[in-house]
């Protein structure tokens, strides 16, 4: 690929807006082109039973839902979601239905005459997966091709009869031992399994396609979704995209690691439906996903951004790389990013640290510290009356910071003017420096190269954030500047789901592709000034802090939000870090949403195994609700904990069946006894 050909995977890196695609009609409600990103979500009830599914669809129509995905394992099931679409019709509930299949071209043939649209998957709608190694020859590609061709095409004619969309989605995690012969486990292998079943539709002139590339880890999956959209332009297609993270898991980890996944490609302007997939119940998908779309459904204005040299650049959106920085103490070079905490509205009290992952234990006299503490507070002007943990480190505005005698533990921060001053004292170690991507003049990128010492903390006032501070990013790569670069972002009037999706989303963007040497979240509450109340609600939080100088010019109160804890921030941050490879702190557990398939309680057995398990930093734990999709799926997990039939699990290492069978009662002892034997237990800290 030629240089800037590299970056034709969406309109613009500079200026927002959506990648145009043609609209697919899907039912009443028509997908891609100019409608709305739309939302939807599947049914984890048992499809056979038409009274729960009916009841669980409404309960996700209410939410928001805009399509409902229920699985169809079989014929059965594909002949009762026509008793599901009757009674949701009878009921006044138009929502388009969508049969989710896998391995059963017979269940996709008769579910197509039924519901609006069908979702296969290329990777197993023909192929069984056998995870062999196989070798092919031109030939022998070419005979499979026309086999595929040979079982696909009865599904594209009823679908054309029908007037049936298709989804075509592909999954990182079960990819056809084919295309694995090819081109390995990549998203260049994920790109080319959708698009040997899209060749077949347009040779069949059928277009009401849908394309998906979901994975588990969220730089594959943006990864594949560039390459697609890079090919399809290549091709002259414009097929809209369902965006989603596999197997994202439950709760905060869930939200943020979905939110880093489909938050990036959308601030690309790419994503015309998304699902948030949750191991939770399916309406709780939904808020989430609305909160993450609603950013961009009603446009997005802001302001010009510096146009990118792209012939200057290295970086490539299609592989990880980490950007080059040097090392200033603990921050940038090989460091993994670090975690700024901002307590310059209020200070920092003892029993603040707690929420920080640092517990003072009065037996021992001394700190206990977890995987997810954090690296730096951030003080303002604010004193500090106690003697902090040894590995914690403060930053202080540069006024009070000259006043320490003690200048080992804590750092100054400077405006722009400050830093250019050759007056103001400077620290001989790391000096940070606040300032937003278009204080960046060239005095001060030439004193910032010559610096040794200098840590950009930067932030935005753009609407177009990400997009503004990832050109800063790329200025700095083609002046050859290597200083540690924080990621700031301030928040205005945030509740605390917006707070954890947007946070995941414009920090998340940036350090899947590599930028970024730490992260610094300001939560704020802004109202108009009013005359009487100005004087009083001013404080000094905001020293540095070119956001709050700019709302302070716009004359805005601002306070504290008190909305947003500390905890919530700390979680936030070393999620995002977590869910973009950058710093692993904690277990992960890639746990499928459960759907009809699911072979028993998913959030209950998730539970379960978090509460033996959440201590073994960085192990990947894989819990799967049924053997048909379950080991492809979590795919890069090293551990699996899979349903095979009621009641009964087998266990996997890697990808490699060791316990087939177990009785559910005895499998979580089991798995832990499989951890145990392969070395990679540790005993939990007291
Ligand atoms: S892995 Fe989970 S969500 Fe996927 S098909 Fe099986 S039970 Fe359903």
């Amino acid at each position: 690929m030629d240089k800037e050909n590299k970056f034709d995977y969406c309109n613009s890196l500079t200026r927002y807006s959506r990648w145009e695609t043609r609209e697919v009609k899907i039912g009443n409600l028509p997908l891609g082109g100019e409608n709305t990103i739309r939302v939807q979500s599947m049914t984890t009830t048992d499809t056979m039973d038409t009274k729960a599914t009916v009841e669980q669809s409404i309960r996700m129509i209410k939410a928001g839902c805009e399509y409902v995905r229920i699985t169809a394992p079989s014929i059965n099931e594909a002949q009762n979601l026509k008793e599901i679409k009757d009674e949701l019709r009878k009921r006044g509930y138009t929502t388009p239905l969508i049969a989710d299949i896998h391995f059963t071209p017979n269940a996709a043939e008769l579910a197509a005459r039924i519901v609006e649209k069908v979702r296969i998957n290329p990777g197993n709608y023909v192929d069984k997966k056998k995870f062999q190694t196989l070798e092919y020859t031109d030939a022998e590609y070419v005979e499979e091709i026309e086999r595929i061709r040979n079982r696909f095409t009865p599904l594209v004619k009823i679908c054309k009869e029908y007037g049936t969309a298709m989804r075509i989605g592909t999954n990182h995690g079960s990819l056809s031992d084919r295309i694995m012969s090819r081109y390995g486990d990549t998203p260049f292998g994920m790109v080319e399994s959708a698009l040997e079943f899209v060749r077949i539709c347009e040779e069949l002139n059928y277009h009401e396609i849908v394309l998906s590339m979901k994975s588990s880890n969220p730089q594959v999956m943006v990864q594949a979704y560039r390459l697609l959209i890079h090919k399809m332009k290549e091709s002259g297609m414009n097929y809209p995209l369902h965006l989603g993270v596999t197997e994202a898991g439950e709760g905060e980890d869930g939200r943020i690691k979905s939110s880093v996944g489909i938050g990036t490609l959308l601030e690309d302007g790419i994503g015309d439906t998304i699902r948030v997939s949750l191991t939770e119940d399916p309406e709780f998908e939904i808020p989430v996903a609305k909160t993450l779309v609603d950013r961009y459904n009603h446009g997005r204005i802001h302001k010009e951004i510096r146009n990118i040299n792209f012939e200057a650049i290295k970086f490539d959106p299609y592989i990880y790389n980490k950007r080059e920085s040097i090392q200033v103490t603990t921050l940038g070079g090989k460091n993994v990013p670090r975690v700024i905490i901002d307590k310059s509205a209020k200070g920092v009290t003892y029993s603040d640290l707690k929420e920080l992952g640092y517990t003072y234990i009065f037996e021992l006299d001394k700190w206990n510290i977890s995987d997810c503490a954090a690296d730096f507070i951030y003080l303002g002007d604010k004193e500090i009356s106690f003697e902090i943990p040894g590995t914690l480190r403060l930053i202080r505005c540069d006024d009070r910071w000259e006043e320490q005698e003690d200048k080992t533990k804590s750092f100054p921060m400077f405006n722009k003017y400050d830093y250019m001053d050759d007056e103001c004292e400077k620290s001989d170690i790391m000096n940070f420096l606040m300032v937003k991507p278009t204080d960046l003049v060239q005095k001060i990128l030439n004193k910032i190269k010559q610096d040794p010492t200098v840590v950009l903390i930067i932030d935005t006032a753009n609407n177009h954030g990400m997009a503004e501070q990832r050109s800063m990013f790329l200025k700095l790569e083609e002046l050859h500047i290597h200083c540690p670069v924080v990621i700031q972002r301030t928040y205005e009037n945030l509740d605390e789901q917006s707070f954890q999706i947007y946070a995941s989303t414009d920090a998340g963007a940036l350090l899947l592709d590599g930028f970024g040497d730490g992260v610094l979240f300001t939560n704020i509450s802004i109202t108009q000034e009013s005359n009487k109340s100005s004087k009083t609600e001013h404080t000094k939080p905001d020293f540095g802090n070119t956001i709050l100088e700019q709302r302070k010019a716009d004359k805005m109160v601002i306070k504290p939000n008190l909305n947003i804890h500390d905890l919530l921030v700390n979680n936030t941050a070393f999620g995002i870090l977590q869910a973009t490879r950058n710093r692993i702190s904690k277990t992960e557990y890639i746990s499928c949403p459960s759907c009809g398939r699911t072979l028993f309680d998913l959030q209950e057995t998730t539970e379960r195994i978090r509460r033996r398990t959440d201590h073994l930093k960085g192990l990947k734990i894989g819990i799967m609700g049924c053997i048909v999709n379950g080991p492809g799926e979590m795919a890069d997990a090293d551990y699996g904990y899979v349903g095979v039939g009621k009641g009964k699990v087998t266990l996997y290492k890697g990808k490699e069946v060791v316990q087939r069978s177990i009785d559910s009662d005895l499998a979580v002892d089991a798995l832990i006894d499989l951890i145990k034997e392969n070395g990679d237990w540790v005993e939990r800290d007291n």
